[in-house]
């Protein structure tokens, strides 16, 4: 299928490894150029290279705390105008409910929450003058089935949730779209981290408890950057515009419910 983005161009956030590349790595192969983002330099330029050698397409690349405003100004000066936007960050660590305090919230809002918000009202402006927009929120499983150690990305993640649904309805009419990919367990440095957590936690070792974690994955497997990838080129698809303030699940039958 033939999305109809070719020449697009995307910014593309937190996107040097994990769910932020593979999306990064969908669009260019449906020949979108990129503006792409991580903290880390090293890693985002031989993200850039690959991606570069392996699609022909223009990359760009800003070495930036994505959740700092001075990182947001950084990555928005170097993007200029640009079709596609995807938001994304890295994740708030796991705990209990007595380990966080004012600024664990505080933190996660800025990374899970604030940032997006921000990176979308700077952006929405010149795609509606342009008629011609997409938006896409990597945000979790959390925000459809709550995972109690990771109560601040439940939160922090609930509440992009609530402001994308209404946002998403007030442009819906100017060619905009804005949506959100629920990742559940993909294979990630993310996933290997929590892992990590879990093992110590309970005195297993991180191979059980990755396997304890498979278990709970109908496909029997973690899904792949590859495959969450596509579902956000899709997303950013001419083919999708009909498709507005939606939140999809990504999850191999992990959530139970039947809606
Ligand atoms: P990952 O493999 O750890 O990759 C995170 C990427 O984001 C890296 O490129 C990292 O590069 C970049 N990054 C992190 N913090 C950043 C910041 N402040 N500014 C700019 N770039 C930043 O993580 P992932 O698994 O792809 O997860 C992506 C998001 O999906 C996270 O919010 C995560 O909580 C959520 N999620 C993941 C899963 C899963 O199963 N993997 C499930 C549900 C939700 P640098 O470190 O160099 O900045």
């Amino acid at each position: 299928m033939d999305l109809g983005i070719q020449g697009r161009r995307a910014l593309v956030c937190a996107s040097s490894k994990g769910l932020g590349r593979g999306c990064a790595e969908a669009l260019a192969g449906e020949g979108v150029s990129l503006v792409l983002n991580a903290r880390g330099a090293e890693a985002l330029d031989a993200t850039a290279g690959a991606i570069r050698q392996q699609f022909g397409v223009d990359v760009v690349t800003v070495a930036a705390d994505i959740t700092a405003e001075s990182g947001q100004a950084e990555v928005l000066a170097a993007a200029g105008e640009v079709d596609i936007l995807v938001t994304n960050a890295g994740g708030p660590p796991p705990g209990m409910w007595w380990d966080w305090n004012r600024d664990d919230f505080i933190s996660a809002f800025d990374a899970n929450l604030l940032t997006p918000i921000a990176l979308i009202k700077a952006l929405l402006p010149s795609m509606i003058d342009r008629g011609w927009g997409r938006i896409v929120n990597i945000t979790s499983v959390a925000v459809k089935a709550p995972i109690p150690v990771l109560g601040l990305s439940n939160t922090a993640r609930s509440g992009l949730t609530g402001y994308v649904a209404g946002v998403s309805r007030q442009v819906a009419g100017t060619g905009v779209t804005i949506n959100n990919l629920l990742p559940g367990l993909h294979d990630t440095d993310r996933l290997a981290m929590l892992d990590k957590v879990d093992a110590g936690a309970r005195g297993i070792s991180e191979e059980e408890a990755r396997a304890a974690r498979i278990a709970t994955v109908p496909a029997g497997r973690f899904g792949t950057a590859e495959e969450f990838g596509a579902a956000c080129a899709w997303l950013c698809s001419e083919k999708a515009g009909f498709v507005i303030g939606q939140n999809i699940l990504l999850d191999g039958g992990a959530f139970p419910g039947a809606l």
